[in-house]
């Protein structure tokens, strides 16, 4: 008697039965510890359904939680505090402010115009201090 239809790859642990030796080493793999299920988040793996599910819930909770997003990279935070610290650590930037003029000495020759022999140097000093910061606008 022949079997027409030859399923002769049986799993030893379920006794389901395969027609080609790579179903049944797919298909054992499940025995054999090999997990395929694969958080896509994490990489976590699990054998069941059930405890992927369960175990992609926590991630679903973990990120409700995180109520402070960073205004730069959208990054979210479960506290003000981690938020500050990201920032500091991942935007190192400048701090925000006015800014100030970067030479803080004011050239005296552009005062005393009015002195001897500078007249010479005064249209120089001129072209150094032509947008003066100190000036309320
Ligand atoms: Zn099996
Ligand atoms: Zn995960
Ligand atoms: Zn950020």
């Amino acid at each position: 008697r022949v079997p027409t239809d030859t399923r002769d790859y049986i799993c030893e642990f379920c006794a389901r039965s395969f027609r080609t030796s790579s179903n049944l080493v797919i298909h054992r793999r499940i025995h054999t510890g090999e997990k395929p299920l694969q958080c896509e988040i994490c990489g976590f793996t699990c054998r069941q359904k059930a405890s992927l599910n369960w175990h992609r819930r926590k991630h679903a909770e973990t990120a409700a939680a995180l109520l402070f997003p960073c205004e730069f990279c959208g990054k979210r935070f479960e506290k003000p505090d981690s938020v500050a610290a990201h920032r500091s650590k991942s935007h190192p930037a400048p701090l925000p402010g006015p800014q100030e003029s970067p030479g803080p000495l004011e050239p005296s020759p552009s005062i005393s115009v009015s002195g001897p022999l500078g007249s010479t140097e005064a249209p120089k000093a001129m072209q150094v201090g032509a947008t003066p910061s100190l000036s309320p606008q």
